[in-house]
């Protein structure tokens, strides 16, 4: 008989490592025995690499990891990571509650080493179909392509999806595919890669206004002689992001009854009035060492490095070198200025996963999920379909973060096995006790 699985995880990044976690132990608590996978497009386990920039830090708390805030016993905790890894004591002398990328990649890598018999690395999903059984819609077959080109099938009771966003091009962009215009998810590597290139000075433009396009220009202009860096931005400064410990509770998984309770209008009007936290925002310090830097050119009368404020790309175009048409967004005065780079900060889109539910589009209800994240299917359809990073809309600026990673996978896994947990509860206690294998705890 064909395998069905309970569910299929779509990508393998912090969001499905979590959810992971939270099924292993979920099952561990009600003794059962699900038969769940993921698929990874990647060939390894890696979080956000295109932007590992030497010292960059987190910007939640360790405490925010996979699973404390839900088991703070669990063996996938940040500080257990660091025992098992002999830096739990210096860590601690280093008195900060963000560790950096670095750190943080090498915590969700060794979470993840965990759940190798579950990975199928290389995969990338490409679609997916119905399964019938007596006219139900009952499962799904998910289509997935490797490396070499190949396609695999797999059949599951439920999705879940945890893709992350795909890079978001500005319209001046599209249609450009040229090595020298690149997006930040592929920064690390591709800069590189163009200056192993390249000799001489290089005129680099990196767009955009948030904590991705300030990291950028500051790396640049940190580690290469050679580059001329400028930060095109549309507003006339710089901003703060805003982690004040009142605004912070915005992130509290429990907020996220509080906005989901909303309707759609309040909604976005909160998302709107705290967007100063995520969007196009920076990190003070940061700011303030970019500010250091140019006033330090000023010092030395040079002019290498630049904002170039108030300024929106119209159009580009791409010869020797890439002309960027800029509109001065104060006066609409136009102009154009040449560079060698482009580095489009640009953000990401989080609306791919229609693409992928293309194939049982005609069986969803519509874009919403509900609060544990199930998208509504048509009557008849026993599928279960979970959407993680792309709910802001209905569940907060939280949801594609990862401050609320290991409540929103309990929710998630309680609800894909809540059938389960009724019929293992309806079993005699005696059974019960056998099978229940208590959670467990650090050493
Ligand atoms: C540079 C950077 C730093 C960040 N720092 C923080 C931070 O400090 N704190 C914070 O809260 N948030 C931060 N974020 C936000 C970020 O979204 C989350 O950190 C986190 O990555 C979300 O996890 P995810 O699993 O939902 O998505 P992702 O991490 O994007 O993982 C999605 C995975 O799905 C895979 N995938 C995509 N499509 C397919 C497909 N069709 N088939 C198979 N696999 C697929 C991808 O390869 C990827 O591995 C940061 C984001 C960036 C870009």
């Amino acid at each position: 008989m064909e395998l069905v699985y309970d569910y299929i995880g779509i990508g393998f990044g912090p969001s499905n490592l979590a959810l992971a976690i939270a099924t292993q132990e979920h099952a561990q608590f009600y003794g059962l025995s699900p038969n769940v996978c993921f698929l990874e497009r990647k060939p390894g386990f890696n979080w956000h690499e295109g932007m590992l920039i030497d010292g960059s830090t987190m910007q939640i708390s360790f405490l925010k990891d996979l699973v404390t805030q839900r088991n703070p016993g669990s063996h996938f905790s940040f500080i257990n990571y660091l025992k098992e890894r002999g830096r739990l004591q210096d860590f601690i002398n280093l008195k900060t509650f963000f560790p950096t990328r670095e750190e943080y990649n090498d915590y969700l890598g060794w979470a993840a080493s965990h759940f190798a018999g579950q990975i199928h690395f290389g995969e990338q999903v490409i679609g997916v179909e119905p399964c019938f059984e007596d006219g139900r819609f009952v499962a799904v077959d998910v289509l997935s392509r490797s490396a070499d080109g190949g396609t695999s099938r797999r059949r599951a009771r439920n999705l879940v999806f945890g893709i992350g966003g795909v890079p978001q091009v500005p319209g001046a962009f599209e249609g450009i595919d040229d090595p020298r215009v690149l997006h930040s998810s592929a920064y690390r590597g591709g800069i590189e890669q163009l200056l192993a290139e390249h000799s001489g000075p290089l005129n680099v433009a990196v767009i955009g206004a948030g904590q991705s396009a300030a990291e950028i220009f500051e790396d640049l202009a940190n580690r290469f002689d050679n580059v001329n860096a400028s930060l095109v931005i549309r507003g006339s400064a710089l901003k703060p992001s805003d982690d004040s410990p009142f605004v912070n509770q915005i992130f509290n998984p429990s907020f996220t009854d509080t906005i989901f309770q909303q309707t759609q209008e309040r909604r976005e009007s909160m998302l709107q009035e705290f967007r100063n936290t995520n969007y196009s925002v920076v990190d003070p310090e940061l700011i303030e060492a970019i500010f250091q830097r140019i006033y330090q050119q000023k010092v030395r009368g040079e002019q290498r490095h630049q904002l170039l404020t108030q300024r929106e790309v119209v159009h580009a175009e791409v010869g020797d070198d890439i002309e960027l048409f800029l509109r001065n967004t104060a006066d609409d005065h136009q102009d154009s200025q040449r560079f060698d780079v482009v580095i489009l900060a640009t953000g990401y889109r989080r609306d791919y996963h229609h693409q992928i539910l293309a194939g049982i589009r005609e069986y969803l209800q519509g874009p919403e999920v509900d609060r544990n994240y199930r998208l509504s299917l048509r009557h008849g359809t026993d599928v279960g379909v979970y959407l993680q990073g792309c709910c802001e809309e209905s569940h907060g600026l939280s949801d594609t973060l990862l401050s609320v990673l290991a409540i929103r996978s309990r929710e998630v896994a309680e609800s894909i096995f809540a059938d389960s947990v009724e019929s293992c509860a309806s079993r005699p206690s005696s059974t019960r006790e056998r099978t229940a294998v208590p959670l467990k705890l650090a050493r």
